[in-house]
């Protein structure tokens, strides 16, 4: 007689009874399968946050430190919106009706000094969906590119198309500078990348329901939209804001006009000016007020000078020269690099300006032959000497390093 093989209801005790290749299955045995499955994956996928052990701000920097050097005040300005955007979506409406709002933050530092290593890194250790977008694709409604609603989809991919999880997530938005208003400039007719787009954007910041394309683009016209609450989303954006510093020397000099001016102007250190950096240098950038006044955090991170070029080849916890120690390590290679060689690739690094991106370019031109030949080759031990360093690099132009 057919019987369900897991629970062995008859097919008369079973509402339903549905054979497989070797036996059976009732509505029952469907039924709890089915709440076991969902128990599990629902657990994992949305962890409710007052079981989440939280990390306190000082472990987030303390996590940040493991893998970005330097960069303190935007680290810990980091840490704090993370840890009170957990706290946010944990907090249960009580009798004095204090809400914590969001505070969106904005950071503002030289190409290549760590804003999305420093948000590729948070999402590491992150307990909600987390994706970073690119602002340059960005282009008003009717124009060649991505809509702004775009931005969220890949949040949403990323949350399984969990919505409830999307909404609690956390968006970076690199580049945004390049949203900045071109209206000084007459050569420009057409705004399309201008104020536009940032008052689409300004709808996301401020929280709103936005409807979101699950696929993206516009590709798909046929799909059916998402309707997203942007409202606990967190954002971080970050752009270099190329040449702001004049905008803030220019806000500097007319502020320190006057009573005590001498005493302040020497304090002021003309090389790293974007640490005075003011919301209203962003408007003179060309970002318009509500975009402004949505992203409340405003920080910069400081360009890198030698001593952390040089970190950032053997600190971090993936730092490129341990990378390229285990890869030769992986063909039982003991790999070394002699006295003065880790300062002569930090030094052309800084004669070419290539900055930390440019580590990389440089190191893989000096060991491009090494490990293309050592694998093949019966050695055990490998020594890069500054001179091999100096001859591998000849062969190339260093300044066209520069664009990578
Ligand atoms: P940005 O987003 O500011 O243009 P990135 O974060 O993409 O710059 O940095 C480019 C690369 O340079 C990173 O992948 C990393 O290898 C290195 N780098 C930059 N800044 C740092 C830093 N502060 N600490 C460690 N590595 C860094």
């Amino acid at each position: 007689m057919d019987k369900c093989s897991f629970c062995g209801r008859t097919k008369k005790e079973a509402n339903m009874l549905i054979a497989g290749l070797e036996g059976h299955i009732c509505d029952h045995c469907i039924e709890q399968a089915h709440s076991i499955m969902n128990e599990e994956l629902g657990s994992k996928k949305n962890i409710p946050f007052d079981t989440i052990n939280l990390l306190k701000p000082e472990e987030i920097k303390n996590f940040l430190d493991q893998y970005v050097i330097g960069q303190d005040m935007a680290k810990k300005i980091i840490a704090v919106a993370v840890y009170n955007h957990y706290k946010r979506l944990m907090q249960k409406p009580d009798a004095e009706d204090i809400e914590i709002e969001k505070s969106n933050i904005i950071l503002v530092g030289e190409t290549g000094t760590g804003k999305t290593l420093l948000a590729r890194t948070v999402a590491k250790m992150l307990h909600v969906p987390f994706t970073i977008v690119d602002a340059t694709v960005l282009t008003e409604a009717g124009y060649v590119g991505e809509d702004i609603e775009s931005l969220l989809t890949r949040l949403l991919q990323n949350a399984d198309y969990d919505v409830k999880a999307a909404e609690k997530g956390i968006v970076f938005i690199d580049e945004i500078d390049k949203i900045a208003r071109k209206g000084d400039n007459p050569s420009i007719t057409r705004d399309v990348s201008g104020e536009g787009v940032q008052q689409g954007l300004l709808k996301l910041l401020e929280g709103s329901i936005v409807n979101v394309p699950p696929q993206g683009g516009r590709k798909h016209p046929e799909q059916k939209m998402i309707p997203v609450d942007t409202k606990n989303i967190l954002f971080i954006c970050g752009g270099a804001f190329e040449g702001i510093e004049k905008k803030i020397a220019q806000r500097l000099n007319t502020q320190i006009v006057g009573f005590g001016a001498s005493k302040i102007r020497e304090k002021v250190n003309k090389d790293n000016l974007l640490q005075y950096i003011a919301p209203q240098d962003l408007r003179s950038y060309g970002l318009i007020p509500e975009i402004i006044g949505r992203l409340p955090v405003l920080t910069h991170l400081d360009p890198l000078d030698r001593k952390a070029l040089r970190a950032i080849l053997t600190e971090p916890k993936n730092a490129l020269i341990k990378q390229y120690i285990k890869l030769f390590k992986m063909d039982n290679i003991e790999l070394t690099f002699a006295e003065g060689v880790l300062d002569y690739i930090v030094d052309k690094a800084i004669e070419f300006k290539l900055g930390a991106r440019g580590l990389r370019s440089i190191c893989e031109n000096i060991m491009l032959d090494a490990m293309f030949e050592m694998p093949s080759v019966e050695i055990s031990e490998l020594e890069i000497t500054i001179d091999y360093a100096n001859r591998k690099l000849e062969r190339i132009n260093l300044k066209i390093l520069k664009a990578s």
